[in-house]
């Protein structure tokens, strides 16, 4: 017997018959003998209809009804899951994130879980009935329903499973676990059986968006074993179903490279000609920190003239506030230009091998000098190596670097 934590996303209960397949895999494993919780999404399109609703109501509304309407659409599947579970048998309730109760801050639109209380939950488990959780909700200190943030009802799902102390949790979804590299760039790319929670988190980060971050984040912190699996195919899940995001130590055999992922999210900055004294660096990530823009990637040319590049990546949707604090900055630290670049990719490789083999970097490079690739900005961390290329060449740079470290599947 194990207590598990099942969550299913958006397109696994997107209609009633998807719903009803849901509850008959629900079953099984109750029929197996598990306690069960189970957290489900809002059917998929739906929280983006909410969304927009608010927004078309007004650009600028209230967060907090924005989360009082937003929450309903995980309200509406916990209860037609729970009147299914019924119907099949199986004992079963809806559970809204107020009734748990699953208290976060009041960050409405992305709050952050402070506490779960478990134990009744537990308890009626242990008495065989299935907790169906409205996933993506919870409660702030004043009482106002708080969403968790696009893409939250797995970081409930998590934070659920370490609460209530659970063996697993399995998040089922439209693809059947963690692959190399994103399939339609690269046919062959091999599922992963097994992936570290970090290079799953700098895989997240970088734009293979399977599991929210935040939940990646709070599995590594409360080591909860998580499941990333297909609800659309029929078997139980064995061993083998699926990836699996744990601890490192777990996984014997490890790649220098697990993965390869790419973003087109971000644009390049360049601040040309600047003077290359101290209190520069300062003084331009310090006015787009001030407006809240992330950088992501830097690269600070020496030059023997006394001035200065400096070229960084930001989000593109942060590109106009980046604009508006380096305009603004312009009279104090005397650039030439501003010149911006969004036609980029970043690409990065990751793996947790990468600590202990050297050359990893050197075989990237190699790749895209063969495919007469330009690299215009690099960083990297003990696990990952990222360089920012021309758009146009994203495809071209993921299939040949999957190749060169030898992940096409045989
Ligand atoms: N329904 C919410 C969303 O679409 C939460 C989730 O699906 O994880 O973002
Ligand atoms: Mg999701």
């Amino acid at each position: 017997m194990a207590r598990i934590v099942m969550k299913f996303g958006g397109t696994s209960v997107a209609d009633l018959d998807r719903i009803r397949t849901v509850a008959q895999r629900v079953k099984r494993e109750v029929d197996h003998g598990n306690q069960v919780a189970v957290v489900v999404s809002a059917m998929s399109g739906v929280t983006n209809q909410l969304v927009k609703w608010c927004t078309e109501l007004s650009p600028l509304h209230d967060a907090r009804e924005y989360d009082a309407v937003v929450a309903t659409g995980e309200q509406v599947t916990s209860g037609l899951l729970a009147i299914c579970l019924q119907e099949n048998g199986v004992d079963a309730r809806s559970w809204q994130g107020w009734q748990i109760a699953l208290r976060t801050d009041t960050a409405h639109g992305k709050a952050r879980i402070q506490s779960i209380e478990g134990d009744e939950l537990i308890r009626r488990m242990e008495t065989g009935q299935v907790a169906v959780i409205a996933g993506f909700q919870g409660i702030a200190p004043d009482n106002r329903i708080t969403t968790l943030g696009r893409g939250g009802s797995d970081t409930s799902a998590v934070a659920l499973a370490a609460a209530l102390k659970a063996d697993r949790c399995d998040i089922y979804t439209d693809v059947d676990g963690i692959y190399t590299t994103d399939p339609r760039i690269v046919p062959n790319a091999r599922k992963l059986a097994k992936i570290a929670y970090e290079e799953m988190l700098e895989l997240a980060s970088v734009g293979a968006k399977v599991l929210q971050t935040r939940s990646v984040e709070l599995a590594m912190n409360e080591r909860v074993r998580v499941r990333v699996l297909s609800s659309f195919t029929d078997a139980l899940p064995g061993e083998e179903a699926g990836t699996l995001v744990v601890d490192e130590d777990e996984i014997v055999e490890k790649e220098t490279v697990s993965g390869i992922a790419y973003s087109r999210d971000e644009a390049k900055i360049t601040v040309r000609r600047v003077p290359d004294r101290p209190g520069i660096a300062a003084a331009i990530f310090g006015a787009l920190s001030e407006q809240n823009v992330n950088v992501d990637m830097i690269v600070q040319n020496i030059s023997a003239d006394g001035t200065t590049d400096m070229t960084f990546t930001v989000g593109k949707a942060d590109l106009p506030r980046a604009r508006a604090a380096l305009t603004d900055l312009r009279g104090q630290i005397n650039y030439t230009d501003l010149l911006e670049d969004p036609n980029v990719a970043k690409i990065s490789v990751v793996g947790v091998g990468m600590r202990s083999h050297a050359g990893v970097a050197n075989t990237m490079f190699g790749a895209l000098a063969d495919k007469a690739i330009n690299i215009q900005v690099i960083s990297t961390s003990e696990i990952k190596v990222s360089v920012l290329i021309a758009a146009e060449y994203t495809e071209l740079a993921v299939r040949a670097l999957h190749t060169a470290y030898g992940l096409d599947a045989a």
